[in-house]
């Protein structure tokens, strides 16, 4: 994390000193008073259906999680909305085109090695594209949601697609209760 690391300011260069501010020590520059606040970054991963229920997934090609199953996601740029991320992520990684449908869950990934992250989990739907990993991804391709990979990254079975499943099942019930 290059927050940890940093050692001179980003405004004017003086070597940076730990110094409590807001109830933490923090780098602080003694010389033009900035602080280094450490927030978590955001990010976006996509829930991609298909009209056969079927989810996206790809094959991590770097860490953390090389070579384990995850949903297509990645950070999100400076200019960029939640939704837009995400378009773009699964594009880079996948191939597909999609359109985020809804938000579907946001969570805090503390234990990813670069920086702890707040998800943004949007339900997508395909609207063209071919299958073509690229990017991070090795690979791609759709699983049954009753089919998952067991060991996947990021626990994104267990955080996201369980809970999920579950939800979408009681949601089924009740409809089918009308
Ligand atoms: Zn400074």
């Amino acid at each position: 994390m290059w927050m940890n690391r940093a050692k001179f300011c980003p405004a004017c260069t003086t070597p940076l000193q730990e110094e409590e501010v807001a109830g933490r020590l923090r780098p602080k520059c003694l010389d033009c008073g900035l602080v280094l606040f450490k927030n978590p970054a955001s990010a976006a991963a996509g829930v991609v259906l298909d009209r056969r229920s079927r989810v996206l997934l790809i094959r991590r090609a770097i860490e953390p999680y090389k070579g384990y199953w995850a949903l297509p996601a990645g950070y999100q740029e400076i200019d960029e909305t939640p939704q837009e991320t995400v378009s773009r992520e699964v594009k880079e990684e996948t191939g597909i085109i999609v359109e985020p449908v809804r938000l579907i869950d946001l969570i805090f990934i503390p234990d990813d090695s670069r920086k702890p992250a707040n998800l943004s989990i949007y339900l997508c739907i395909p609207v063209g594209g071919e299958l073509c990993p690229a990017d991070d991804a090795e690979d791609a391709a759709w699983f049954a949601m009753t089919d998952l990979p067991e060991d996947m990254g990021f626990h994104n079975r267990e955080r996201i697609l369980q809970p999920l499943l579950e939800q979408l099942g009681r949601e089924a019930g009740e409809s089918s209760l009308d």
